[in-house]
């Protein structure tokens, strides 16, 4: 694994950043100036309302921690926004943006790679290259916020644009499970982003001891399962966990969760053709789901082109949640977002690597971003 680069501001919680001021014989107020303003994606020279020589010595002391945007590519089907972003030592993540009736829905991710082994995923296939600190996710979260709010209109009173984040894409955000608590704090903080944890999902192959420390966390995020098979015998095929934890044990796991926090949880179902979408995977699914608080989100597999994998068609998918509905189940199908630009997890940042000083180099923005060069009026 490559080493995490040292703490940086955004890294540090509101406590921890006020204590190192006063440290520094600065008034109370400067940590909520500070805090503020690396929330919303802002960098030392732009903290106009902090002394310069002040500022001068905060970015010598520590590196801000900030997240850069490299590439954005937009849907021209629903306007989805699939961002790849460079870390301070140069690895790329990706975030995907989707806007909703009731906001925007900001998808990151929490490792650089991942080492899960999910067969049908394409973030796995270099395996786990290191964890993401809290600050490089809350600095996700503040770049594309901040795009958001620039692309919205300079002068528009800066409110938040992201009203939602799920915690589904690249990574096993249980696998680097201090970080990713740590970053759900500092993402709430009410003198920062102040985003809700009831609209904050997290999504785990099912480390089922992070299920059990999250559900005693206080943090009340939405647990999302992926279950993917209704047996271990069929999981063990596709998800190389489930040779770690027997799905009686998720099960538990996921009870517990809901009876700590009182919110249900959701269970994914990603639809591979022949494989797990048959009747008896529906009918076993049912059994095993009865009587617990949860929903299934079926998603149709997104094909990985290194992976050989077809997904279930559309109108096979709704028959499935048909069939699970009956049963007793409440199930939905996934709204495919993003499907044209590589929307599933780990596949832009795959193609960018592959094609590395190609069309989408540094800095630049691709055609496709209707606010970027070449847009249409
Ligand atoms: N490590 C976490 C987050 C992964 S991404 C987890 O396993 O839950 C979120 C969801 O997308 C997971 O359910 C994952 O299994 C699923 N997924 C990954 N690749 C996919 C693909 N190609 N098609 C459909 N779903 C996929």
């Amino acid at each position: 694994m490559t080493p995490m680069p040292p703490a940086s501001w955004l890294d540090l919680s509101y406590d921890e950043l006020s204590a190192e001021l006063r440290a520094l014989g600065q008034p109370a107020f400067r940590a909520g100036q500070v805090f503020s303003w690396l929330s919303r994606g802002r960098d030392f020279p732009e903290m106009t309302n902090l002394p310069l020589a002040l500022r001068q010595s905060l970015a010598q002391a520590r590196p801000t921690g900030g997240v850069r945007i490299l590439t954005v590519r937009v849907s021209p089907k629903d306007g989805t926004r699939k961002y790849l972003l460079a870390l301070c030592d140069g690895n790329i993540v990706e975030a995907v943006l989707m806007r909703y009736s009731y906001g925007c829905t900001l998808c990151l991710s929490t490792q650089v790679g991942c080492r899960m082994g999910c067969t049908f995923c394409a973030s796995t296939l270099n395996g786990l290259v290191r964890n993401l600190s809290p600050g490089e996710m809350l600095g996700t979260v503040a770049a594309v916020n901040r795009e958001q709010l620039e692309l919205a209109g300079a002068g528009k009173k800066e409110e938040r644009a992201i009203t939602n984040l799920v915690l589904m894409g690249s990574g096993e955000p249980l696998d680097n499970y201090e970080n990713v608590v740590k970053f759900l704090w500092l993402v709430n903080d009410a003198r920062g982003l102040h985003i809700s944890h009831r609209n904050i999902s997290l999504s785990t192959c099912g480390l089922v001891e992070g299920i059990y420390s999250l559900a005693k966390s206080g943090l009340g995020v939405t647990l999302s399962i992926s279950l993917h098979a209704p047996n271990d015998e069929l999981r063990r095929t596709i998800m190389p966990i489930a040779k770690r934890y027997a799905i009686s044990g998720l099960i538990d796991a996921a009870r517990f969760y809901v009876k700590q926090t009182g919110r249900r949880v959701i269970f994914e179902y990603s639809l591979i053709r022949g494989v797990n979408d048959t009747e008896a995977c529906a009918q076993e699914l049912s059994k095993l789901l009865a009587r617990l608080q949860c929903h299934v989100n079926l998603i149709p597999l997104n094909e990985v082109k290194e992976r050989g994998m077809k997904g279930t068609a559309q109108k096979d998918a709704h028959r499935f949640r048909a069939r699970l509905e009956e049963l007793g189940l409440s199930a939905t199908v996934r709204r495919e977002m993003g499907a044209d630009i590589e929307g599933a997890c780990g596949q832009l940042r795959r193609s960018y690597l592959e094609q590395k000083g190609g069309e989408c180099g540094d800095a630049a923005v691709c055609q496709s971003d209707p606010h970027g060069p070449g847009a249409l009026a």
